[in-house]
Order: C-alpha cells, then sequence, then structure tokens
C-alpha cells in the first residue's frame, strides 16, 4: 500500500496548475488504467489530481464540418453518440471492439490515448523492463513475445500500444488538442504517439504536465465504405493480436483514396503512406490489397512467439479493405447490447 494524495481539479487552468506544482503527480479520469497500475506498484504516484468535473464530455460540431470531441466523453457514450454512429462507423467500431461495457462506460477519451502497454513484463515488478525502469533491460525480446510488435520495433523495446480507439483516429488523421504551463496546442495523431527509440518510458510526444482537452475529427469520416477489424484470442475482452482500421472513397470500382492503420503491430497505430499510395487510382480488389499488404510489412521482424504475426496482418489488411471495398464492415453484433 503507498500513501498518495487525493486533490480535485476544478476547470482546465487549475488542473495544469495543480500539476505544475507537482510535476510527478498524474491525472486520473476513469481510472481503468492509471489504478490497476498503482495497485500493482508499476505507478508510484504520490498525488493524483481527479479531472471528472472538468467541462469535457461534450461531442460538439466544429467550424469546417468535423467534430470535437472532449477529453471525458466515456467510450460508451463515444461508441453511441449519433454523430459517431453515422459520420464516423469506424470510429463507433473500434471503440466497441475494446474492453467490455462496464469498462467502456467508465473510460475516457483522453485516458484511452494514454493507457500503457499490456506487455506483461511491464506489469510484473520483479522482471527488467525497460519502459518501467529505464536502462534495466527488456525481458520480452528473448522471453514470451507472442503479443509483441512486428514494426518499429528497437533493441530496447518491442511493445505495442493495446489501444483500438486509437487505430481508428489514427486512419482518420485526428488531431490530439493540449494544454500546459505554456499554453495549448494541437498535435497531429500520427504524432502523438512515438516509437520506442533510446527512450521506451516515453509512450507520447505530452510534454510533463500538459492535459489532453480533445480531441477533434476532420470532416472526412469514410462512412460508406470502412470497417475496423480486429484479431483476439477471444471474441471479447481482449487485446488485438492485429487489427486494422480501413476507410476508402471510391469510384466505382477504382480507389479514389485507401487509407488503412494496424493496432497490435507496433508502439503506435501503424499507417504507411506508401503502403496507401499503393491503394491510389488501382482496381478495389484482392491482388490490389494483397500488394498494398507486402508493402506494408516490408520491414516487418518477428521474434520467436510472434512471427505468425506478420501473416495474420498480411491476411486481415487483405479482408479488412475487402471488406470495406464491399460496403460490408465487420459486424458490430455487441453494438446494441448495453
Ligand atoms: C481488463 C481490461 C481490458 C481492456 N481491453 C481493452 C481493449 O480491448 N481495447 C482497448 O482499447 N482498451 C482496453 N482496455 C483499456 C481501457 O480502454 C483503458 O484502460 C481506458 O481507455 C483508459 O481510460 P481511463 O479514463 O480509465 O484512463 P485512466 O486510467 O484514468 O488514465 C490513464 C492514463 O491517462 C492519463 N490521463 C487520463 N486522462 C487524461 C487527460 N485528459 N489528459 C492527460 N492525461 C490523462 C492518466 O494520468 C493515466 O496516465 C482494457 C482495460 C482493462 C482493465
Ligand atoms: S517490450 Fe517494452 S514494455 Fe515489454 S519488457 Fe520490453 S521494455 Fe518492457
Amino acid at each position: 500500500m503507498i500513501n498518495f494524495q487525493y486533490a480535485r481539479a476544478s476547470d482546465v487552468a487549475d488542473a495544469v496548475r495543480q500539476m505544475a506544482n507537482d510535476p510527478t503527480a498524474k491525472f486520473v479520469a476513469g481510472g481503468t488504467n492509471l489504478i490497476d497500475l498503482m495497485k500493482i506498484d508499476v505507478e508510484r504516484q504520490t498525488k493524483v489530481i481527479d479531472i471528472n468535473r472538468l467541462a469535457l464530455k461534450q461531442v460538439e460540431g466544429i467550424q469546417g464540418g468535423g467534430l470535437r470531441i472532449g477529453a471525458l466523453v466515456r467510450n460508451s457514450d463515444l461508441a453511441y453518440h449519433p454523430l459517431i454512429e453515422q459520420r464516423y462507423p469506424v470510429l463507433a467500431s473500434a471503440v466497441m471492439a475494446g474492453a467490455s461495457q462496464q469498462l467502456r462506460n467508465m473510460a475516457s477519451t483522453g485516458g484511452n490515448l494514454l493507457q500503457r502497454t499490456r506487455c506483461h513484463y511491464f506489469y510484473d515488478t520483479a522482471t527488467p523492463c525497460n519502459k518501467r525502469e529505464p536502462g534495466s533491460g527488456c525481458s520480452a525480446i528473448n522471453g514470451h513475445n507472442r503479443m509483441h510488435a512486428i514494426l518499429g520495433t528497437g533493441d530496447a523495446c518491442i511493445a505495442t500500444h493495446p489501444s483500438d480507439m486509437c487505430v481508428a483516429l489514427a486512419m482518420l488523421e485526428a488531431k490530439v488538442h493540449v494544454t500546459g504551463a505554456s499554453g495549448d496546442r494541437v498535435i497531429a495523431f500520427a504524432d502523438f504517439h512515438r516509437l520506442p527509440g533510446d527512450t521506451p518510458q516515453r509512450d507520447t510526444t505530452l510534454n510533463p504536465g500538459e492535459i489532453i482537452t480533445a480531441v477533434e475529427l476532420p470532416p472526412r469520416g469514410f462512412a460508406t465504405n470502412y470497417t475496423y477489424l480486429k484479431i483476439r484470442d477471444r471474441l471479447s475482452y481482449a487485446f488485438a493480436l492485429v487489427s486494422v482500421a480501413v476507410g476508402l472513397e471510391l469510384d466505382g470500382d477504382t480507389i479514389k483514396e485507401g487509407r488503412f492503420a494496424l493496432g497490435g503491430v507496433a508502439h503506435k497505430p501503424w499507417r504507411d503512406p506508401q503502403a496507401e499510395a499503393a491503394l491510389r487510382g488501382q482496381p478495389a480488389n484482392a491482388a490490389t490489397f494483397a500488394r498494398a499488404a507486402e508493402v506494408l510489412l516490408r520491414d516487418a521482424r518477428g521474434y520467436e512467439h510472434n512471427t505468425f504475426k506478420i501473416d495474420l496482418a498480411r491476411r486481415c489488411i487483405v479482408r479488412a479493405l475487402s471488406q470495406a471495398a464491399r460496403g460490408t464492415p465487420q459486424s458490430q453484433s455487441n453494438k446494441k447490447i448495453m
């Protein structure tokens, strides 16, 4: 049992001020990841700042036609929001593919972006882990690495980012709005999460003390030809081995624009401009999709237990692009269960 202080923030300025006064503190939103990590001694905060009373709970239209999702919008409220269901169904599907209904009722948009990896060594304080304790080593590289990354890995860490929501947000080219002691800034989603490099303890490009206030969606939601395909060990309540979010714009059978992002394969949601270029102007068929998959996976590298992910990713990409092109997205059969 560790002792820690609990404080409540009344608004964003107060949250930023309180954090500046104690840089080792952490914000808590739904608590579904942070509190778990504190219970097992992975996170050792001396203070948590509760942000649940902040006015960041709205999904609202913005000038130019996009949407602004407040950082405290719960995952369930987001997935069932009519504007998300109608205009960004790939995001609704991705959110519904994550966790369980009870967890989605608590989990917030900002917290989902900042959830930590599910690498089991990260959770096991008896083992070396560069992400938990920089410089201690990586137990996964020569250990049990079935769930681990095949793209963008380094010698320091081969963990994956576990979020489903973030895979759809990467494909949609969302933006993250943050506020800190030096003011507001907006981060392109592609630049928000980072590769491990030599500093795997840093998951994102957020500066110390900054708070996420919102996620902005651009006007284009790919609501006609989309899918979110998630392959996992169980049908629910499991993290992705591989997932794919797709958005296509078709002109008859020709792809005008094709985007796809992968989850479960890297330290961040993985997009590849060269692979997407391989779709542009091409017929929407299996041969085109297989070519795009080859391009995306050209530098994929497997470890002892996860080499199967390379072929799994290849098949998932082809299947997801085919589903999107046909206008038959992956079933959301759990969508109506509250
Ligand atoms: C059993 C289980 C299964 C799960 N399965 C899945 C799954 O399949 N797919 C999936 O995507 N997720 C899954 N999750 C993860 C879940 O989605 C996350 O725990 C949740 O989204 C985190 O949101 P939260 O609001 O509870 O975050 P918290 O636990 O409150 O916070 C998480 C982190 O974010 C920081 N933070 C929170 N809000 C802000 C903010 N606005 N600004 C700055 N920092 C902030 C906190 O300081 C903390 O570091 C699962 C979780 C559990 C426990
Ligand atoms: S993969 Fe990353 S999180 Fe897992 S043990 Fe290695 S350093 Fe730690």
